[in-house]
């Protein structure tokens, strides 16, 4: 599904990914780990170009992202992103949130993403807040909402990037709860976090990332129980 290729990213003079060469295949849970700094949130932008490549290629579904003919909105709609900061749109209610690209795009009909949003806000329980704003929900509710608005575009892979590092800790687990659910349904998805419960239990691959580059990988049970590279067996010390 994506095809990263020599992929370095300079800001200024500081080069901040240093070569990654990366698959991801369809169905894939890929739970990216490191020290702050190493290049992480870098690395998950430039999957859907929120950050253009120094050099290097990113191939998504066949297509060559890097190519400057390239539509990256269309691609994007695709790829669902989900940040730190939920980034709902504050002046707009839930529902708004929600249908607000489907609709924007002209991808259904008002009827159409109207229904969308029940469902989607149905199945997270908040059916009751489509006319809220962000700002009446609690941290964990509109980070659920912030999921569902991308979902509402049936993306085909979804990126978080420390979709619960914001929280307080009492509400990390109802979005984590929604994730697995959402990887146990057999979403592809690429996960920044530190949460490592999360990646023990849900990766199917864990990435370390350190300086720029993906030092390490391997399914969970190997990543955790027998790391190799001396920096991945000092930040595990460190974070379990
Ligand atoms: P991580 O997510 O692993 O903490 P980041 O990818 O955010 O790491 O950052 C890696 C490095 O790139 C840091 O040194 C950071 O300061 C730098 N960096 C990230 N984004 C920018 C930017 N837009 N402009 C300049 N430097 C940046
Ligand atoms: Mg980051």
């Amino acid at each position: 599904m994506i095809i990263v290729k020599e992929l370095c990213k300079q800001f200024h003079n500081n080069m901040v990914l240093k070569g990654i060469d990366e698959h991801i295949e369809r169905g894939e849970k890929v739970v990216i780990v490191g020290p702050s700094g190493s290049g992480k949130s870098t690395f998950l932008r430039c999957l859907n170009m929120l950050e253009v490549p120094t050099s290097g290629e990113i191939w998504f579904e066949g297509k060559l992202l890097t190519a400057p003919d390239t539509d990256i909105d269309k691609v994007r709609q695709k790829m669902g992103m989900v940040f730190q900061q939920f980034n709902l749109f504050p002046h707009k209610t839930v529902g708004q949130n929600i249908m607000l690209a489907p609709l924007k795009l002209g991808l259904m009909t008002e009827e159409e993403a109207q229904e969308r949003a029940e469902s989607l806000l149905k199945r997270i329980g908040l059916s009751d807040k489509i006319d809220s704003y962000p700002s009446q929900l609690s941290g964990g509710q509109q980070q659920r909402v912030a999921i569902v608005r991308a979902l509402a575009m049936n993306p085909d892979v979804m990126l978080f990037d420390e979709p619960t590092s914001a929280l307080d800790p009492e509400m990390v687990g109802e979005v984590l709860d929604f994730m697995h659910a959402l990887a146990d349904e057999g979403m592809t998805m690429v996960v920044v976090t530190h949460e490592m419960g999360f990646a023990k239990e849900v990766a199917t691959r864990c990435l370390f990332m350190d300086e720029g580059k993906i030092l390490e990988q391997a399914p969970p049970k190997e990543f955790f129980g027998s790391p190799k590279n001396a920096r991945l067996q000092d930040f595990l010390s460190k974070v379990l």
